[in-house]
């Protein structure tokens, strides 16, 4: 296949036959988000690649093995951006967002770039739902967003996600963790992987990270965080796991959860299924108490998760979670001549202001032809206006479900039509419920 016409490895597209069902998927998400408070922040596709090898952490392997950068005309290192967090972040402080009151709650839907190994649930391009909770230090925000991801999980009905916790501590705990793991892995050092031995000295906790099987191996028999952390850190994480039992989220503690990126402190959590193979990770996220600081601002607790939009969308779909059905066009108008052509042109426009979906013969076909083309799109209705209708001035409405035809005046079609609407829908409401609606007294 000639080049221009196939996508870039890592890349996919989503096509009109699917896109309903993410778009259903991310719309309940945000919706989900503003009842916890959360408003969408948009930020550049592209950022200075700085933002990121300080903001995601210069010893991870998003930064050291994954970024998109490139120099731009203007010779600057541009790099597309491989998470969320991080430029809002940077938003947040450019904008002088801690003016306002604080947290100040932000959720975003956006594409993210990794060069990465392509495989199922693992893209180049691909996309997040996130939420960023900035200018809080309390246990019950870290709570309150892990109740978040759950409600969203819920919400769609994905079962068997697995919430496993943790919590990793503040930088003052962190020192006598880094040395005890120092002292594990430096008797391992022979069987430890290039980047892991750099990570030795700088940040030991990556190694816990690892991706290679001889690493994870290692990395197994390590000292376990939870073991070395401060009374304040695990006065916070307690007080997390209280709220988490008050609001029956269930989950388990998972001594060795660290996450991917650097800028993690105290909690820490994934979502995690076992039924997409081996990146089960859907949602992942924590409290990132020194990013700001990190990126030159003033001190600003702060936590937030990112949801994989894509690995979410496999995990539904291998578990067939039902999902509402794609809306349907509700009229289609068959037209013969050119006449009646204009005529369901008109008609289309003023029921389309009311909000009805309509669509007519844009293409030119034969009558027959365009009740082929209304049946493929399974239109609820349809009418046929020709020469013998402008004549009479009458239609009829076709129910394509199988139920009633029913005739109208051309003159007034709109209003007609949309009164069989209402009384359609209000027999379906009845017809479901078993009551008797009167229809005037909905007016
Ligand atoms: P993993 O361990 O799977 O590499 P990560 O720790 O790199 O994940 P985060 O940076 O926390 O992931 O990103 C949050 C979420 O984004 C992940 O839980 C996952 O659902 C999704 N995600 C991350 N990388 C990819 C990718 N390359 N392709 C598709 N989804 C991804
Ligand atoms: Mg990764």
């Amino acid at each position: 296949m000639a080049l221009v016409t196939k996508a870039i490895k890592g890349t996919q597209d989503l096509l009109p036959a699917d896109s309903y069902k993410t778009r259903y998927v991310e719309q309940s998400m945000l919706d989900i988000a503003t009842k916890f408070g959360y408003k969408e922040i948009r930020t550049p596709v592209f950022e200075h690649t700085e933002l990121f090898s300080r903001g995601v952490g210069d010893t991870t392997d998003v930064v050291q093995k994954e970024m998109y950068t490139f120099d731009d005309k203007g010779g600057r290192s541009i790099t597309l951006r491989p998470e969320g967090t991080a430029g809002a972040m940077r938003a947040f402080l450019e904008h002088g967002l801690f003016n306002e009151p604080l947290p100040q709650k932000v959720s975003y839907l956006t594409s993210c770039y990794r060069y990465e190994k392509p495989q199922a649930g693992r893209l180049r391009e691909f996309h997040q739902f996130g939420v960023e909770c900035l200018g809080t230090a309390a246990p019950a925000a870290d709570a309150e967003l892990i109740a978040l991801g759950h409600e969203i999980f819920s919400y769609l009905g994905v079962e068997g996600l697995k919430l496993e916790i943790n919590s990793i501590g503040c930088p003052e705990c962190r020192k006598k963790y880094h040395a005890a793991l120092r002292e594990y892995f430096e008797s391992k050092k022979d069987a430890l992987c290039g980047t892991c031995l750099d990570r030795l000295g700088r940040n030991p906790m990556r190694i816990l990270d690892c991706k290679s099987p001889e690493c994870g191996e290692i990395a197994k028999g390590a000292p376990k965080v939870l073991d070395y952390i401060c009374e304040d850190c695990s006065a916070h994480f307690e007080t997390v796991k209280k709220h988490l039992d008050a609001m029956n989220i269930p989950y388990v503690v998972n001594p060795t959860i660290v996450r991917g990126l650097d800028y993690y402190t105290r909690t820490v959590f994934e979502f995690v299924s076992t039924e997409i193979g081996a990146q089960g990770t859907v949602c992942g996220g924590g409290r990132y108490d020194g990013l700001a600081e990190e990126l030159g601002g003033a001190k600003t607790p702060s936590l937030g998760f990112a949801l994989g939009i894509e690995r979410l969308m496999l995990l539904m779909q291998a578990q067939g979670t039902p999902l509402p059905e794609e809306q349907r066009t509700d009229l289609y108008i068959v037209s013969m001549g050119e006449a009646a052509n204009v005529a369901a042109a008109k008609i289309a426009a003023s029921l389309r202001e009311e909000g009805i979906s309509v669509q007519y013969d844009v293409a030119g076909r034969s009558v027959k032809a365009q009740m082929k083309f209304a049946n493929k799109l399974g239109v609820r209705n349809t009418v046929v206006i020709g020469d013998s209708e402008l004549e009479s001035g009458k239609i009829i409405v076709k129910d394509m479900d199988g139920g009633e035809s029913v005739e109208m005046e051309l003159d007034g079609f709109e209003d007609s039509y949309q009164s069989y609407l209402i009384q359609n829908a209000v027999k379906d409401i009845a017809g479901a419920d078993g009551f008797e609606v009167n229809i005037s007294d909905l007016f």
